[in-house]
């Protein structure tokens, strides 16, 4: 591993060079939460920001993205990567990236994500504010080894130790002014990455694989009922989630009517629609309860997922506590509950 330093009033000029090279996506404020979003200026990057409103998983997998054009003389593909920087990603947003790396990756490769996502560096930075509904300590999600090219860790006033982990890293190190990270910080940036183990104030109790193991088991589990009680079946817990990946496809014909364009959206196991079919001219929903929606997004977090991804299909991020308007979507108490029965 090879750790770099940048003084604190070094970033400022960091990061205005790599604006000026290329475009840089970063953490903002937005009234009183945090989004990602270009960063124009050093001033509006906010490093100490607790999470944002959407994942950074918009920039490969676009809320809407234009997949094939179509006309009578054939397909054109839709694919245009540009290169981007993604400047101040959380390690539990990097452990999403590299899930969704794998899921599009696996079978016939989704180039529509895999390009912009080829195209894209990312620095990471330690969490300097935990979000209030965050839980990624105990879902195993506050350290990441790998997914990203730099890793910048806030030691303080001094300023930040910088992990090299990439060609693509190592090639933004032209833009600052970076000298080898003494002893000292090299152990205060250990200490702050492997040393803070407790600030999440949302915990699962148990380990991942006991909670797989019993939620497997729980499917016919009072609570579905219970929880899905409230719900709006709004989505909303799906939209802002960093490993959700379900996608609606649609076509939308010029005035021609010959040709037009094939595009597909975030689509939520919680809407109504997600789960209906056409069988034989008439349709059918085969999960038509909002309880059976309500399970299906836990059991695909807790347990479906869990062999492909070797671990949970979440990274205890909070945002669909935060975003839930029922305050219902958050796994950690009914994850807990079913665990106690
Ligand atoms: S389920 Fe909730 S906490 Fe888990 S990754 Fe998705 S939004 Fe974050
Ligand atoms: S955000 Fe809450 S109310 Fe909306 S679908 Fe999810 S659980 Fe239901």
């Amino acid at each position: 591993m090879r750790l770099l330093f940048l003084q604190r009033d070094e970033l400022g000029p960091f990061v205005q060079n790599l604006i000026a090279s290329q475009e840089v996506v970063g953490p903002k404020a937005k009234k009183n939460r945090f989004v990602f979003d270009k960063i124009e200026s050093p001033a509006e990057l906010r490093l100490d920001f607790d999470t944002t409103i959407l994942p950074p998983k918009k920039y490969f997998f676009q809320p809407q993205q234009d997949l094939v054009k179509f006309s009578p003389e054939g397909f054109q593909g839709c694919i245009e990567p540009r290169p981007r920087i993604l400047f101040g990603v959380h390690p539990y947003d990097i452990k999403a990236i590299s899930m969704l790396d794998h899921l599009f990756s696996e079978g016939k490769k989704d180039w529509n994500y895999l390009a912009n996502r080829h195209s894209t560096t990312i620095v990471g930075i330690n969490v300097h504010q935990v979000f209030k509904t965050a839980f990624f300590e105990s879902i195993g999600a506050s350290i990441v080894t790998t997914g990203y090219d730099l890793f910048l860790t806030d030691i303080g006033e001094e300023g930040f130790v910088v992990e090299v982990a990439t060609e693509k890293g190592e090639a933004l190190l032209t833009q600052g002014k970076f000298s080898q990270a003494a002893p000292q910080q090299v152990e205060m940036h250990k200490e702050i990455l492997y040393g803070q183990t407790d600030r999440c104030s949302q915990k699962l109790l148990h380990l991942s694989e006991e909670v797989a193991e019993k939620v497997n088991h729980s499917f016919h589990h009072p609570i579905w009922e219970e929880m899905a009680g409230r719900c709006f079946s709004c989505g909303a817990c799906n939209l802002v989630c960093p490993t959700c990946y379900c996608f609606d496809v649609q076509d939308v014909w010029n005035l021609d009517q010959v040709s037009g364009t094939r595009f597909r959206t975030w689509d939520g196991c919680l809407t109504e629609d997600f789960a209906k079919v056409t069988v034989q001219g008439g349709t059918e929903n085969f999960r038509e309860d909002r309880s059976s929606r309500y399970r299906h997004r836990i059991m695909r977090k807790a347990v479906y997922l869990n062999s492909k991804l070797g671990g949970p299909a979440c990274v205890g991020c909070g945002r669909c506590a935060a975003a839930c308007p029922a305050d219902l979507a958050n796994p950690v108490p009914v994850l807990n509950k079913i665990m106690e029965g």
